[in-house]
């Protein structure tokens, strides 16, 4: 049974552990160490696993007490948003004892990042297909193939990897979870480059690398259920990025676009069109939050459901919208680079808000794609949601192993 703990008591608990650590007195890791040793990393979580067992919301009166204390704090560019989003609630749903105990501290720290090994060249919408092969040899399994996307694999130390265990199942049965230490032998990871400048996804090829049984996650052959929570974690890691306030985030930049914009370059009739658009958008992004508050409370709940899908969805539509508007308002401005720029460049050091803007405007292109499609979104949404029929899936029960490929 869940401890009884009100507002108070935690409070009371938040300030007993800034008496011992204090993120303005100790480096970080050191205090996010403590935090979870306190039960007050996500109370949410289970007591022992640097929680409480209580209720979702509470997370916000210790963020709340320890921002009341600390300037610092939440400014700190804060590592692994992976490990934490998604790592972690896969950790703790599927990991044994001996896992969950060495690595969700480290997860919580900061210490370790990780890295979601599932797309592959000819596998990404339809992930199930994927045909990197993990073999069974003794105690550990020996993996070969290849996976691209992989954001931050450059800096993991842990990585989630889907593999095919079984090619003589259909696709979807065929599949086992692993945790792969990204510095094994044969690990080899390669960069690719956005149109932003950054490398911030790569390629990682695997040749014979072993992963030990025990870092299997689920059982063998289960694979596809771990990484469906993955995903639908996933969808509202990423959804839920926007602001927490009204006001707060990417639209207050679009605001200060707005505010600096330069009104001898607009016509009268040009620059009410705009102030429209942004009026609308502030609107949308209003209403995102207000779902996102809704799609984060389910999934900490355990219940991440369909509303990821729909924050994941409209995220990807609004952000591309804003900062697109935001391009209109700088004008000419908006896509004026200096010379010798590549397209290959990241916003650097400037972070006045055009300049964002512009980063930003090159980054949005990216939100449809990544986590999962906008098409796929809108198909789960049909299916799960409205209860429309499915799409034809001819390859659902055939082996693996006999679906027809090019
Ligand atoms: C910035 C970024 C970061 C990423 N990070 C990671 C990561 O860390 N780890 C990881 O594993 N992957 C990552 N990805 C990969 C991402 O999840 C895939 O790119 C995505 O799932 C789409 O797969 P695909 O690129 O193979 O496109 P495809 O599946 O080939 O799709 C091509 C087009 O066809 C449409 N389509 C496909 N199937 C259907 C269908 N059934 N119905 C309707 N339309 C359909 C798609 O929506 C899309 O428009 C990342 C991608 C990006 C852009």
């Amino acid at each position: 049974m869940s401890p009884v703990m009100d507002e108070n008591e935690l409070r009371e608990r938040t300030r007993a552990l800034l008496e011992v650590v204090h993120p303005e007195r100790d480096d970080i890791v050191t205090f996010r160490r403590a935090q979870y040793e306190h039960g007050l990393a996500w109370v949410h979580f289970p007591e022992g696993y640097g929680g409480f067992g209580l209720s979702p919301k509470m997370n916000y009166v210790v963020r709340d007490e320890v921002l009341k204390h600390s300037k610092t704090y939440y400014a700190d560019p804060f590592a692994s948003v992976i490990a934490i989003g998604m790592g972690a609630p896969v950790l703790l749903t599927y990991g044994d004892e001996a896992t969950k105990r060495e690595l969700l501290p480290r997860i919580f720290s900061g210490e370790d990042i990780w890295c979601q090994m599932f797309s592959e060249p000819s596998a990404g919408s339809d992930v199930a297909g994927l045909s990197t092969r993990a073999v069974r040899d003794g105690d550990s399994w020996v993996v070969n193939g290849q996976k691209v996307w992989t954001t931050v694999a450059h800096l993991a130390k842990w990585g989630m990897l889907l593999a095919r265990t079984d090619p003589d199942k259909p696709k979807h049965d065929g599949l086992s979870y692993f945790l792969l230490d990204m510095e094994s032998p044969g690990v080899e990871v390669r960069p690719l480059y956005q149109i932003t400048g950054e490398a911030e996804f790569n390629e990682v090829f695997f040749n014979d690398v072993r992963i030990p049984h025990a870092r299997m996650l689920g059982q063998e052959g289960q694979g596809w259920r771990v990484a469906i929570t993955t995903l639908m974690n996933e969808r509202v890691a990423i959804g839920g990025g926007g602001s927490k306030q009204k006001g707060g985030g990417a639209i207050s930049q679009l605001l200060k676009v707005w505010q600096d914009r330069d009104a001898s370059t607009m016509s009268a009739s040009q620059e009410a069109l705009l102030r429209d658009r942004v009026a609308r958008i502030y609107i949308e992004q209003e209403l995102l939050r207000l779902t996102t508050k809704r799609a984060a409370a389910a999934q900490k709940a355990g219940n991440p459901g369909p509303e990821g899908s729909v924050v994941k969805l409209f995220q990807a539509d609004s952000a591309k919208r804003l900062w697109e508007t935001a391009i209109d308002v700088l004008g000419s401005r908006g896509l004026s680079f200096e010379a010798g720029y590549e397209l290959r460049q990241t916003v650097g050091g400037d972070s006045s808000p055009e300049a964002l803007a512009k980063y930003q405007f090159l980054r949005s292109r990216a939100n449809s794609i990544e986590g999962g499609t906008s098409e796929i979104m809108k198909n789960i949404l049909g299916e799960r949601v409205l209860g429309l029929p499915g799409e034809p899936r001819v390859d659902k029960d055939v082996a693996w192993k006999d679906v027809p490929r090019s």
